[in-house]
Order: structure tokens, then C-alpha cells, then sequence
């Protein structure tokens, strides 16, 4: 009985964690039975923290934990344990009922973040480039703060905020106009000590100088820009955002320094910025 127990248990287990989680990179979790119930014990590789919230249904077990809390596994960490179950009556058996327990790449506990960050612009000095789509653009930033500065290929591009990498992909060649080749965007996140990360696209293969785990100034360069992924011209499109439960990616507005020494709270389509600093 012990045996036939463990196999429905096993299922159900595989069952909740192959949601939502095809997008989470380098993670793993397993269950650990022990004498007195199970526990879920998890492995991040990720540069980012992992969140759980939690939604199980067990039958003869009492979690240590609420449904609905959140549990953020920190990055690099192996060995966590994010929920534990004890057995309620251990003369019988337990098993769980299908739970909706969803996993999400980053800390979804942090919603706070430096608003008044003054960024500086992802380019050398005494260049400018022109600014192709903005806020809510109509060709690919409905609903999204990014942005598009136009740009030839192999324009260095400079971090515009201290952090570390978290992400970079860089062997795609491939290019189209159409939302399907957003797979080949080659790219960079930024975590930076607020929680937010910065995102940059569409580098040229091969063209980024940084690996995960690096941690980088303000003004570093990063990569050189491209035309690869979806991209309808050579350009780098970047955007802030921080991880949210809903849709996963909450864009946030950012404050740029230009000219000299100027502040300014948006940049907007078809402005060309100059980078005098
Ligand atoms: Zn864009």
C-alpha cells in the first residue's frame, strides 16, 4: 500500500511542477519524503531569486505554510526547503489532490524600487541616436515602457546602471519582423540593487562582452548593438521591469540623464538624445 501510495504521489508531483515553469532556466525541485511526511526541497542555478507561490491540496498532511505564501528561494542556492508537510494521522497514508503552486523567475516579494533612478543613456560619449519607438510604441511595445534608440550595427553599447549579469544569450543570427523570431533576440539583464532589471536587445552575434554572474559599472561596455531577433532595423531596444504575478513582467518607467547634466522623466519617440557626459 506504502509503494502504490508513493506512485499516485510521484504524479501528482510531476503534474505541479511542469506548470508555468518552461521559462525558468536552471532549476529544479524534488519532494523528500522523510518519517514524518515530505518536504519540497529546491535548486536554483539562476542568478536570480525563484518564487513560489504556493497552492497544494494534501490529504492527511499539514503544511508548515499557508497556501498562498509566497517563498523566495535566493539565487545560487541548492538544498532550499520551501514547504514542509507533516503527517496529521501517521497510522495512514497521505497523498495530495491537484494544486496550482506557481513558480516564477525573480522575487516577487520586492515591489518597491527606486523610481527617481536617474539612468544614463546606453551609448559612448558625444554620440547621439534617435529614439524609434517609444512608450506604448505600435510596432512591438504596446503596453511596455521600452525603448528603441536607432542605431547602426556594432555601436557600443554602455550599462546605464551599476548591477550584475543575470542573463545573456548571444549566438543568434536569425532575423525577421515578426513577433515568432523574439526567440532570437540575443540579449542582457541587469539585476540591479533595487530589483529591478534592465533589459537590452537584439545585440549582433556574438557581440556581448559580459557573462552571467559579472557584476557591472555604470558606462561599461557591455556589447556591441545588431539587427538580430525580432527587428525590423539595426537598433537596441531596452526596458526595465520588475517580476510580477500577474504578467510575469511589469515594465517601469526610467529617468535619463542627457546632454550635459540634463534630467528628463521620459525619452520620446523621434527625439534624437545627445550623451555629452
Ligand atoms: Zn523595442
Amino acid at each position: 500500500m506504502k509503494n502504490f501510495l508513493a506512485i499516485i504521489v510521484l504524479f501528482a508531483f510531476i503534474d505541479l511542477n511542469a506548470q508555468n515553469n518552461a521559462w525558468i532556466e536552471a532549476y529544479t525541485s524534488n519532494w523528500e519524503n522523510y518519517d514524518g511526511g515530505t518536504k519540497l526541497i529546491a535548486n536554483n542555478d539562476n542568478w536570480l531569486p525563484i518564487t513560489f507561490v504556493l497552492n497544494y491540496h494534501p490529504i492527511n498532511l499539514e503544511a508548515n505554510k499557508p497556501n498562498g505564501t509566497y517563498v523566495v528561494v535566493p539565487p545560487r542556492t541548492k538544498g532550499y526547503e520551501v514547504v514542509r508537510f507533516d503527517k496529521i494521522n501517521k497510522s495512514k497514508g497521505w497523498k495530495f489532490k491537484k494544486g496550482n503552486t506557481r513558480t516564477y523567475l525573480g522575487d516577487l516579494t520586492d515591489t518597491e524600487f527606486d523610481e527617481n533612478y536617474i539612468y544614463h543613456l546606453p551609448f559612448e560619449t558625444n554620440k547621439s541616436f534617435k529614439i524609434g519607438q517609444g512608450y506604448n510604441g505600435n510596432i512591438s511595445h504596446q503596453n511596455k515602457f521600452a525603448l528603441d534608440f536607432d542605431m547602426p550595427v556594432n555601436t557600443k553599447i554602455l550599462a546605464c546602471r551599476d548591477g550584475i549579469v543575470v542573463r545573456v544569450v548571444k549566438k543568434n543570427s536569425k532575423r525577421c519582423d515578426e513577433p515568432k523570431c523574439a526567440e532570437f533576440n540575443n540579449l542582457i539583464k541587469i539585476l540591479h540593487d533595487d530589483g529591478t532589471i534592465m533589459q537590452y536587445l537584439h545585440f549582433r552575434k556574438n557581440g556581448v562582452r559580459v557573462r552571467v554572474g559579472q557584476k557591472v559599472k555604470k558606462g561599461e561596455h557591455i556589447g556591441f548593438s545588431g539587427n538580430v531577433g525580432w527587428s525590423t532595423a539595426p537598433h537596441l531596444h531596452i526596458d526595465l521591469y520588475l517580476t510580477d504575478k500577474d504578467n510575469k513582467y511589469r515594465t517601469l518607467r526610467t529617468k535619463f540623464k542627457i546632454n550635459q547634466n540634463e534630467i528628463v522623466d521620459e525619452l520620446n519617440k523621434g527625439v534624437i538624445y545627445l550623451k555629452g557626459y
